[in-house]
């Protein structure tokens, strides 16, 4: 079957902030550029993201990047490479200022600043009191950042395919990735994007759990289509558990409403947080706190009928302040909760949110692999930025914030990259003559398979297993029994059947593709979480409560062929500033 080919300097993966900061780089640089994405760009999940964008502009109080890197230091637990946080912290101000220049709408101050509110784990002085750091559009800060990077996109020219799917990384025989095979969702044609740098931002895969706050087209999918081309995965048993999912519904409920002084209580009426974390309180860090619900409900503090919640409350904020800061938190709590958050708290749980892990990077955006001795060699023509990559800037452990400014920065950092790497290499390399074998493959399968299982059954048995076995605290047992479980449900992937043919919008065929990445994903943190045996960040077991920085003090690295684990360095040391030395980790 011939295939239509298309050339460009760049294909960009994902039209989410970290995608669209990369592309506007990249074609007001003069390049040719083409970004995919599932969605219509302006529906990617970064518009979903309520509560704001760190950096340390001292609008209100004080502040300072060094007091910023220090926190997200500490708050990766230690895991986090002190390069990269570092060149984030010391850039957050400045790409902040370009945002508002390219004309993000944020909340202002009387003096006329931009707006900063309190954050998890955001502190001044070296983790002594709460900063406000986090720069906010209301709580629609993603929704603010994102409509402005695609409106700069359109005056830029870049090109969009809308409502196309990258379904595999074309890579020749010396491992130089060469483009991405592609599907346009509607007609199901297939295409080849050639292009001499590719660059994944295809964001998370909060999907391979039940309960999350991710919007349903985040599959994994960067992930999936990198492990199947022989990349390795980084850090994916570290897994971020929000707070405050609404009880039933998983839609997120900002920490900015503890930033604004909500704060969480148990049956009794009682604070709890001050017991678990006597500085920081509420606002704690995402993991201290998840941990703290799951306490309280684990003990019988737990709220409602079953017990299985804890009420986040702020009415005592007022109606006024509730409206004017937090007009989407109050439209979520009466659609999803059925409560007047002025009037009565909300029921909350730690839901799924964060994928702390990825496609390996290093701060400017190139993707790296092990070789021989040397744990970072660059793979050539292929970078990542935004939630698919793995800086690694958050480790353990994301502060809340961090997220978009890990986009702006490192979306920048990439194209910037590429700008450069480009101009040693003019020329598009010849595809391998299988480029798209193994997709067009996949798809025949998936045409011809008869007596297969339901895709939706096979997504519910990997979601479910995932809950049950790889939630806030992991136990020894579960983890090894969903090792096994999940390769199970790998081996029911392969035998689905897409039931719906008529492609009335393509979505069964779609959601069988996006099958294959969300089990990759699930697989690799099973395995790399049943592996780590200490407790640092996100990854809390029971049976090895501590952190232990002489055995685990170390990336792990996920290999789909075999499931192989392999291991690297921290990059403890900083650009220019000197290491922040392993503490315990209190709040
Ligand atoms: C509800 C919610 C609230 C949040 N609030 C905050 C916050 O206040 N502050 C903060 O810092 N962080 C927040 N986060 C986290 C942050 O929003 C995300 O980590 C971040 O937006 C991810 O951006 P991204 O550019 O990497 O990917 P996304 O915005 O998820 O975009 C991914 C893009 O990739 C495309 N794509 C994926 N797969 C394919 C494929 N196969 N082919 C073609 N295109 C593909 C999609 O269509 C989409 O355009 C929040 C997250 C959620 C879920």
């Amino acid at each position: 079957m011939a295939i239509t080919k298309r050339t460009f300097d760049v294909v960009v993966v994902g039209a989410g902030g970290a995608g669209m900061r990369a592309a506007l780089a990249l074609s007001e640089a003069g390049l040719k550029v083409a970004v995919l994405s599932k969605v219509f760009p302006t529906r990617s999940h970064t518009v979903a993201a309520q509560g704001g964008i760190a950096a340390s502009l001292g609008n209100v109080n004080e502040d300072n990047w060094l007091w910023h890197m220090y926190d997200t230091v500490k708050g990766s637990d230690y895991l986090g490479d002190q390069d990269a946080i570092e060149y984030m912290c010391r850039n957050a101000p400045e790409v902040v200022y370009e945002l508002e220049h390219f004309g993000m709408p944020f909340d202002r101050l009387d003096s006329g600043k931009i707006y900063q509110r309190p954050f998890g784990g955001h502190m001044q002085d070296f983790g002594k009191t709460p900063v406000p750091r986090a720069c906010a559009a209301a709580d629609r800060t993603g929704h603010a950042l994102l409509h402005t990077l695609y409106q700069q996109n359109v005056k830029a020219n870049t090109n969009f395919f809308v409502e196309w799917m990258a379904l595999d990384l074309i890579r020749d025989q010396d491992g130089d990735v060469l483009g991405v095979v592609a599907m346009e969702i509607e007609t199901s044609e297939v295409m080849i994007l050639q292009a001499r740098a590719t660059l994944f931002a295809t964001g998370g895969a909060g999907r391979i759990f039940s309960a999350s706050t991710n919007a349903y087209i985040n599959t994994g999918d960067g992930l999936g289509m990198a492990a199947r081309a022989g990349i390795p995965l980084e850090d994916m048993e570290f897994f971020q558990f929000h707070p405050t999912g609404v009880h039933g519904a998983g839609v997120l409920i900002t920490e900015g409403v503890r930033g604004e002084g909500g704060y969480l209580v148990n049956k009794e009426g009682e604070r709890f947080m001050p017991r678990y974390a006597p500085n920081a309180k509420d606002l704690a860090s995402r993991d201290v706190v998840s941990r703290a619900m799951a306490t309280e409900i684990k003990e019988g503090r737990g709220c409602g009928p079953n017990g299985d919640h804890v009420l986040l409350k702020l009415d005592h904020l007022g109606d006024e302040v509730i409206r004017h800061r937090l007009p989407g938190i109050r439209d979520i709590a009466l659609k999803f909760a059925h409560v007047d958050p002025s009037k009565a708290p909300i029921p909350v749980v730690p839901t799924a949110h964060y994928m702390m892990g990825g496609i390996p990077t290093n701060y400017r955006g190139q993707v790296v692999a092990p070789q021989g001795t040397a744990p970072d060699v660059v793979v050539q023509g292929f970078y990542a930025v935004g939630e698919c990559a793995c800086v690694s800037v958050h480790g353990a452990n994301r502060l809340g914030c961090n997220s978009l400014l890990d986009l702006i920065v490192f979306g920048r950092a990439a194209a910037r990259q590429i700008i450069e790497d480009l101009k040693n290499n003019p020329h598009p390399k010849a595809l391998p003559t299988d480029a798209a074998d193994k997709p067009l493959a996949r798809l025949a399968r998936l045409e011809n398979q008869k007596n297969g299982e339901r895709v939706a059954d096979v997504g519910d048995a990997m979601r479910k297993t995932m809950q049950t076995h790889c939630g806030v605290f992991r136990f020894p047992d579960l983890l090894a029994e969903g090792v096994q479980q999940i390769r199970e449900v790998a081996e029911r992937v392969r035998h689905t059947e897409i039931t719906d043919k008529s492609k009335v919008f393509n979505t069964a065929r779609v959601e069988a593709l996006e099958l294959d990445n969300l089990i990759e994903v699930a697989q690799a943190t099973m395995t790399a979480a049943e592996a780590r045996k200490e407790s640092r960040g996100a990854h809390a077991r029971e049976d090895f409560q501590e952190r232990d920085d002489k055995n685990w003090l170390k990336h792990s690295l996920y290999y789909s062929e075999g499931h192989r684990l392999d291991y690297k360095p921290v990059r403890l040391k900083p650009l220019t500033v000197e290491t922040f030395p392993l503490k315990a980790r209190v709040y």
